[in-house]
């Protein structure tokens, strides 16, 4: 059991309990003023004859309230709310109430005709949707002991294992939009039912065999398919072969990690070597060469899509709020299976940069796309960049994100430490208390942090207990010191986290700190869209500029390289960030006019100037303004 009690998390969930959380659940129910409506809740009443109307919105959204619901769900595990928990409760009778008798559920299809069912599983996400259901059921069920949504996605279960599966007669299918997979992988570890884990492994087994079921699913519908007519084709879904034949990571972000999530679930539960191998192939191919310093994934807007390697434009970037919490789910896996600190190293990454610039301040505003660098204009006048908003947006149509994000912050306890045997690792840094049994014996401990903004971490034991207790050394960490009980000891490192194994006593402490100087920062020689130029980060913070501290045309500053930074704990700015100030140089415009457009090369005037830096997560919290990341260096 953990408990976060930490000063830069707890403002952040308190904001969710109190805000996103209800906020969401207004948005839900189309009560938001002047933001997209969303008729998730709407198609569940419809869907179940409560009231009348047809289905509004996307196939998926009955995807958005099984999100929100295991958000939830962690809040509540968190701290117990009677009151979000009879809204929650509503909530599932109203899904489990459009239930059909033979466990079918899926809003869609149950407004426009049961007889279409199952019959494009390419694009209509009835298995997506699925998915995240037993996903919701199976943490709510945790968190309130209520079983009437875990046993609705059992019956959908059922359902589905009727349908699909190598057996004759049934349907060869796969979803377009993986996520079943780790679901049911989740659910099989509630149930301990066998068929449950199996059906993971056909729709992960399954994907990508010839003859291609999206072929034959086309042809049966005399349709076409969009992503045949450009580059993706049904890479888009990850189906382009086999997946242990699958060698990059390619076509749509968020679907591609999902199921590497599946496939890495799979191949842990049934100890297959082979799945766990092309796992780590793919997450090689991802965090070696297709992702953003922020722990952004996803190159292009076309397909929400990876690219090819080191292909990384800021501006145009996609960046998906739900592609960076994708790999941080899966990033966890990839440790679950081997304890190493890259793993962790990028847990951190994602979630202190890509994923928590998702979300505004105040908890109601929400990034679809996590642009590196931001040109207002462009964004509004070339159309190739208008997926790129300036300012976080009141809600979506295609609401995934801000669920997704408030299921990950929620469930951040999950994170932070894992244990084998006597060993408790401690992969991220939070403040809270930590109890759990070691082999059948007792240990407690409280954590102290200030991390992000400092590298210290003091552990405080609460019980008499024999264990190694194995700390994290993040990889951006180059200097550390090590105590316990005030005196200094060195630890045994291996694979990045540095081992204590002691008699601990109630009482002892120990103290890491962490050297957490500013680091600027390249990018492999062959992200092209980063030549010449350096980022800056401090800790697992990415840093950027805006245009609010240093005026526009971000474009004409440099930044001396190396220089000295004066790192400035703001407890008033950005709800307490530290800023980071150095020199630089600006180009000024001296010489041009307005009739001039091009010039011989000459003398180039530059000034002094002073940049400031600020998190890259708090960026568009104060208006709208140019914002980079990556900035040209002296
Ligand atoms: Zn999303």
């Amino acid at each position: 059991m953990i408990r976060i009690h930490d000063r830069f998390w707890d403002p952040i969930r308190q904001t969710i309990r109190r805000e996103g959380i209800p906020y969401q659940w207004e948005a839900l129910n189309d009560r938001v003023p002047d933001a997209e409506p969303s008729f998730c809740m709407n198609n569940f009443r419809v869907a179940s004859g409560k009231i009348q109307g047809k289905h509004g919105g996307f196939v998926f959204q009955d995807s958005d309230v099984a999100k929100w619901l295991e958000g939830v769900a962690y809040s509540l595990m968190d701290q117990p709310n009677a009151e979000l928990e009879a809204v929650a409760d509503s909530a599932i009778d109203d899904i489990v109430a459009a239930q059909q008798p033979d466990g079918y559920l899926d809003t869609y299809y149950i407004i426009n005709g049961l007889e279409k069912r199952w019959t494009n599983l390419m694009d209509h996400h009835e298995l997506y949707c699925a998915g995240h259901m037993i996903e919701a059921a199976v943490a709510y069920e945790r968190a309130t002991g209520k079983r009437k949504l875990l046993d609705a996605v059992i019956r959908l279960v059922d359902h589905i294992d009727r349908e699909f599966g190598p057996e004759e007669g049934k349907r060869k299918g796969y979803p377009g939009h993986p996520v079943i997979e780790m679901a049911l992988a989740s659910l099989y570890e509630r149930t301990g039912d066998e068929r449950h884990l199996k059906l993971a492994q056909y729709f992960v087994d399954q994907r990508g065999r010839q003859p291609l079921y999206f072929e034959e699913e086309l042809a049966r519908q005399h349709t076409h398919c969009y992503w045949l007519d450009g580059v993706l084709k049904f890479s888009y879904y990850q189906a382009h072969k086999p997946v242990r034949e699958q060698k990059d990571a390619v076509g749509h972000a968020v679907r591609a990690l999902y199921l590497y999530c599946g496939m890495a679930d799979v191949a842990r539960l049934t100890g297959d070597a082979t799945l766990q191998d092309a796992c780590e192939t793919l997450w090689r191919s991802v965090v070696s060469r297709r992702m953003y310093i922020t722990g952004a994934v996803g190159s292009s807007e076309y397909g929400e899509a990876f690219t090819f390697d080191y292909d990384l434009p800021n501006d145009t970037v996609y960046g998906e709020t739900c592609a960076s919490i994708a790999l941080v789910f899966l990033a966890r896996r990839m440790l679950e299976a081997q304890v190493r600190c890259e793993y962790a190293d990028v847990i951190e990454r994602a979630l202190y940069n890509g994923v928590l610039s998702g979300m505004q301040l105040d908890g109601k505003r929400f990034f679809y796309v996590n642009p590196l660098e931001v040109l207002p204009e462009a964004c509004a006048k070339d159309q190739h960049k208008t997926h790129v908003k300036p300012e976080r947006q009141p809600w979506f149509s295609c609401a995934c994100c801000p669920p997704n994000l408030i299921r990950l912050v929620m469930s951040l306890s999950r994170y932070l430490v894992s244990q084998k045997g006597r060993t408790l690792y401690m992969h991220l840094y939070a403040g809270g208390e930590v109890e759990t049994q070691l082999e059948g014996e007792r240990l407690a401990f409280q954590v102290e942090t200030g991390y992000p903004w400092n590298g210290d971490v003091r552990l405080t034991l609460r019980t008499d207990t024999e264990a190694d207790l194995a700390l994290r050394i993040p990889g951006w960490c180059r200097a550390y010191t090590l105590h316990i009980n005030g005196q200094p000891v060195t630890g045994q490192a291996q694979d990045g986290y540095v081992h204590l194994w002691r008699s601990w006593r109630a009482g002892d402490t120990v103290t890491l700190s962490l050297d957490m100087p500013v680091v600027v920062m390249r990018a492999h020689p062959r992200v092209y869209e980063d030549a010449g130029k350096v980022a800056v980060m401090r800790g697992p913070l990415v840093y950027c500029l805006e245009e609010k501290d240093n005026g526009p045309d971000l474009h004409l500053v440099r930044l001396k390289s190396p220089c000295d930074f004066e790192i400035r704990w703001e407890p008033e700015l950005l709800g307490g960030v530290t800023t980071l100030r150095c020199g630089g140089l600006r180009e000024e415009r001296d010489g041009w006019d307005e009739h001039t457009l091009y010039a011989p090369d000459g003398q180039t005037h530059e000034t002094q100037t002073n940049l400031c830096w600020i998190p890259y997560y708090a960026w568009a919290n104060r208006g709208v303004g140019e914002m980079r990341v990556w900035v040209r260096k002296v």
